[in-house]
C-alpha cells in the first residue's frame, strides 16, 4: 500500500489497506510519504526505489496506491519495480466487480472502467510504443485513433444497453430470493467493522444442506440468532470519497445484494462525532435512493471498547434522532452480541409452524428434498405410503408450500 499526501492531507492508509482486503488481497508493507506529487513516479523518485527493494525483499506481486496514477506514472514505476502498480480507482473496481452478478451491475462497472481508459487511451499508446511494458495490455499493435475510437464507440453500446435494462429493473427490484428464511442484510462502510461482526455472527452458524448455497453469493451464511436459520449478506461497502464516475456502477452493485427483510447497518463509533454523523446519513440517504427504503434498519454503533462509558453516552445520545435501532456493541471483542440479536430478532417477521401430509411420490419427495433446503424442516415421518411433514418458515413462503402441497393432492395444515 502507498500513499503520497501533503501536510494537510490526513492518512488513508488504513482505509485503503481494508479496500484491498475486501478485494482479497494480502496486505505485506505499507510506505507512506508527506511531499508535493512527483510528475514522474508519483512518490519521489528516492521513495520509488526504496519501494523497489521492499518488493522484492518479500516477493511483493502488486502495489497499490491511493493517489490517482497517470498513465506514465503507472508507467514508470511499473518498469522501476517489476510489478503492477493499481491506483484506488482501479481497486474500487475490482471491488465491485468481485460482488457484481446482474448484468445491469456488470455493465456500470465496464462503463466506469472505460470512462476511466478513454483519457488515459493517447497516452497508454504512445507508451506501449516506448518499448517493453510490464504488465500494460499488448497495445502497441492498435493506432492511437482506432484504440481510443473503440472505446469511446463500446461506451456508447453500453449506454444504450442500459437504458433498456432500466427500464425493466422495477420488475427486478420486486424480486427477492424465494426462501422460508429471513434474509439480513450488512451494510456501512469500510473498515466499520462489517467483516469482523459478520465472522462473529456466522461463527454460531447452523450447519445447513450446502445445495442452498449454489443458489446465492459467497458472502452468504447461515447465522444463529435464535434457534432459527437466517441468512446474512456482506454487500459491497460503502467507501469514502467515491469517485463521481463509480457512483452507478456502487448503487447497482449496492441494489443487488442488500434487499432483505432487514438491513444491519455498522457505523464505526470511534470516529469523530460529525465523520459518524455525515457517513450514517449517506448511507441513509443511498438505501433511499436504491429504493430499499421499507425495509427495516437496526444501526450498529460498533468499536465501544474504544471509548469510556461517558462517551458511549454522549454519542448515542447524539445520534438517538439519525439512528435508527441503536445497538451498541464490539464486534472484534463481541461485547453486547445478546443485545444486538434481540434487536435484531424484533424487527425480523415471526415464523409460522405449519405441517402438511402428502402421497409418498418420487415428485413428492423430490418437493420435500427442495423444502430442506428452503426452509427448517422440524420433522418427516412415513405412514405407510403417505410422508406427514413440520416445518418452519416465513408466512409469504408457507403460502407458497401450500400452493404446491395442493398441486400434489396433499393435505396442509398451519
Ligand atoms: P469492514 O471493512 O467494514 O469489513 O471492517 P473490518 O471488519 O475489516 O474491520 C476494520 C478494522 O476495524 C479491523 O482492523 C478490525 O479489527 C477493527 N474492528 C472491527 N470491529 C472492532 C471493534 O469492535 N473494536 C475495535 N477496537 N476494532 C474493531
Ligand atoms: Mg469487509
Amino acid at each position: 500500500m502507498v500513499q503520497r499526501r501533503l501536510p494537510s492531507e490526513r492518512s488513508s492508509i488504513d482505509e485503503l489497506q481494508s479496500l484491498a482486503e475486501s478485494a482479497g488481497y494480502t496486505v505485506v508493507e505499507r510506505l507512506e510519504q508527506v511531499r508535493e506529487p512527483d510528475p514522474s513516479y508519483q512518490i519521489g523518485s528516492g521513495k520509488a526505489k526504496e519501494l523497489r527493494e521492499v518488493v522484492a525483499e518479500n516477493g511483493i506481486e502488486k502495489t497499490i496506491f491511493d493517489n490517482e496514477l497517470k498513465p506514465v506514472q503507472a508507467y514508470n514505476l511499473t518498469k522501476t519495480t517489476g510489478v503492477e502498480a493499481v491506483d484506488r480507482f482501479q481497486l474500487i473496481l475490482e471491488i465491485f466487480a468481485r460482488r457484481a452478478s446482474t448484468s445491469e451491475a456488470k455493465l456500470q462497472i465496464e462503463l466506469a472502467k472505460l470512462r476511466y481508459e478513454l483519457p488515459r487511451a493517447r497516452e497508454r499508446v504512445r507508451l506501449a510504443r516506448v518499448g517493453e511494458q510490464p504488465g500494460f495490455m499488448g497495445l502497441g499493435k492498435y493506432e492511437v485513433d482506432l484504440y481510443y475510437e473503440t472505446i469511446r464507440r463500446r461506451i456508447y453500446s453500453i449506454r444504450g444497453k442500459l437504458k433498456k435494462i432500466r427500464k425493466k429493473r422495477r420488475l427486478h427490484r420486486a424480486r427477492r430470493v424465494e426462501l422460508g428464511f429471513s434474509m439480513i442484510s450488512l451494510a456501512g462502510y469500510t473498515n466499520a467493522g462489517k467483516s469482523s461482526l459478520f465472522n462473529a455472527l456466522a461463527e454460531e452458524a447452523v450447519p445447513v444442506d450446502p445445495g442452498l448455497f449454489t443458489t446465492l453469493s459467497t458472502t452468504t451464511r447461515t447465522v444463529g440468532l435464535s434457534d432459527r436459520k437466517i441468512l446474512l449478506t456482506d454487500t459491497v461497502g460503502f467507501i469514502d470519497r467515491l469517485p463521481l464516475t463509480l457512483i452507478e456502477a456502487f448503487h447497482s452493485t449496492l441494489e443487488e445484494t442488500i434487499f432483505s427483510d432487514l438491513i444491519l447497518l455498522v457505523v464505526d463509533i470511534s470516529e469523530p462525532h460529525d465523520e459518524i454523523k455525515r457517513k450514517l446519513s449517506c448511507c441513509l440517504d443511498t438505501i433511499q435512493t436504491i429504493g430499499a427504503s421499507g425495509i427495516p434498519i437496526v444501526t450498529v454503533l460498533n468499536k465501544i471498547d474504544l471509548l469510556s462509558d461517558s462517551e458511549m453516552q454522549r454519542e448515542a445520545a447524539a445520534l438517538g434522532e439519525i439512528a435508527p435501532n441503536p445497538v451498541a456493541v464490539s464486534a472484534l471483542h463481541k461485547m453486547n452480541m445478546d443485545s444486538l440479536k434481540q434487536e435484531t430478532i424484533a424487527h425480523l417477521e415471526e415464523y409460522i409452524k405449519a405441517s402438511f401430509s402428502v402421497q409418498t411420490t418420487n415428485e413428492s419427495l423430490s418437493f420435500i428434498s427442495w423444502l430442506f433446503s428452503h426452509a427448517d424442516v422440524r420433522d418427516v415421518n412415513y405412514d405407510g405410503d403417505s410422508v406427514n411433514v413440520v416445518f418452519e418458515s416465513l408466512p409469504r413462503f408457507a403460502d407458497k408450500v401450500r400452493g404446491r402441497v395442493e398441486q400434489l393432492g396433499g393435505a396442509f395444515s398451519a
